[in-house]
């Protein structure tokens, strides 16, 4: 495979910006190719700058929950960008798009919209310090909820590919706020809480966590949660900037018929712009400005393009497409776990709507822990035999790996192969 333009833009941006990206992962840091630039992308594919193509499982990075330039959205965004590209005034698809997701996401019963991911963590974090009156917060080893500073200590995502301690620059004075336990450990949840109960904001989840790979929620975890909290007068934070509109047509809470007080979504509901958002019970989201004291603002909030995307993505999404995405999730599972036992290679599957974990090891993955024990070398072999074969996939174990209603049966069938002749050449 060519990638020699590539190469050689990675070398024009090294000197220019801090890894040569804007965000870590994409430096490619864990595995031996040198991060692909990409050209453009159509339904389940990309093309790089070199013109090789990708069935692309990155999706960039969740949101493109439709494919790569889904015709009605590019369409959308066309229609939209022609009146101007904002106003920092209300606009009437700001009110579409919180119709759309109060109507779709069974807990969230007023929505702020903000332009990360990150920004609705921080904001709902301040939010429920703000509301409960306590500075203490819960969240759990190797889950990753944005790069604000209350949230970046034990995290996943490309802080768990750096092998990264806490980060530097988070003050310590905040730090000792964040209280850490590990995914899926109810009694562990219940010792923090029998310590420090009646100082704790907050508890941050995702309900299933996408950052140490693919990790769902043990069957009552998120139950414990919720009991738990209540009991206490904490807040449960359910943090689906990655699950929101993947998991389920009703999000995770939906799925798991667990409600929390506050959501955070981010990914999908943008459709590929920056958007990200913050939503629930009303008495509680009513306490934010202009309405109560707990003060969030954005210049560029409610981007009218941003919103636009973002509708035309939610409004086109059916029930059906979770059924289907399902199938789909088995089909790889299980050509997967076949080619692996066919070259003895030890592999665990976790799956949950649109999105799926693959862990190179036999025991099963159920927290930060047992991921970070699957084989890294072997990841790294099967990343680059991928890549090799035309299949983008996210360039490190505690990535998700992520379905497009665009992915064909064709393509599944030729991720299989591709990952079977993956597998031949480790066990070779
Ligand atoms: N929360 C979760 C669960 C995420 O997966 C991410 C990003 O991957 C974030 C928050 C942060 O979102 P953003 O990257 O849009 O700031």
């Amino acid at each position: 495979m060519n990638l020699s333009k590539s190469i050689a833009a990675y070398e024009e941006a090294k000197p220019l910006m801090p890894g040569g990206v804007n965000s870590p992962v994409r430096s490619f840091p864990s595995v031996d190719i040198s991060p692909i630039f990409m050209d453009h992308g159509k339904g389940s594919k990309v093309y790089d700058i070199d013109g090789n193509e990708y069935i692309d499982y990155v999706l960039s990075w969740g949101p493109l929950i439709l494919g790569h330039a889904d015709e009605q959205v590019i369409n959308f965004i066309k229609e939209t960008v022609e009146k101007g590209t904002g106003f920092g005034s209300p606009t009437l698809l700001e009110t579409k798009l919180a119709k759309l997701v109060i109507d779709r996401v069974p807990s969230v019963e007023k929505v702020r919209f903000v332009n990360s991911g990150t920004e609705a963590t921080m904001s709902a974090i301040r939010l429920a310090r703000g509301y409960t009156g306590r500075d203490k917060i819960v969240k759990f080893d190797g889950s990753y909820h944005g790069s604000a500073d209350s949230l970046l200590i034990k995290a996943g995502s490309g802080v768990a590919t750096l092998g990264l301690p806490d980060s530097p620059g988070v003050p310590a004075q905040l730090a000792k706020d964040t209280l850490t336990v590990p995914y899926n450990d109810t009694e562990r949840v219940a010792e923090v809480f029998k310590q420090y109960g009646h100082d704790i904001a907050c508890v941050i989840v995702e309900p299933v966590a996408g950052n140490m790979g693919v990790v769902p929620p043990v069957n009552g975890f998120l139950k414990s949660l919720r009991k738990i909290t209540n009991e206490y007068g904490s807040l449960l934070i359910f943090d689906e900037v990655m699950t929101g509109f993947r998991v389920a047509y009703h999000c995770a809470q939906g799925y798991y018929g667990v409600m929390p007080d506050l959501t955070t979504l981010g990914k999908v509901i943008g459709g590929g712009m920056p958007v990200g958002a913050y939503g629930g019970r009303e008495d509680i989201m009513s306490q934010i400005a202009p309405e109560g004291p707990v003060y969030q603002a954005g210049t560029l909030s409610g981007n009218p393009i941003a919103m636009a995307a973002g509708y035309m993505t939610l409004s086109q999404l059916t029930p059906d497409d979770y059924k289907v995405f399902r199938k789909k999730a088995d089909l790889l599972a299980e050509g997967y776990k076949a080619a692996a036992d066919q070259y003895e290679i030890p592999l665990t599957v976790n799956q949950a709507g649109a999105m799926m974990g693959f862990f190179f090891t036999d025991q099963p993955v159920i927290n930060y822990q047992r991921s970070k024990s699957s084989n890294l070398s072997h990841f790294r072999s099967y990343f680059t035999t991928m890549i090799e074969q035309g299949i983008s996939l996210p360039p490190s174990q505690f990535e998700g790996v992520f379905l497009s209603t665009r992915h064909s049966m064709e393509d599944i069938e030729k991720t299989i192969q591709a990952a079977a002749y993956a597998f031949k050449t480790i066990a070779e």
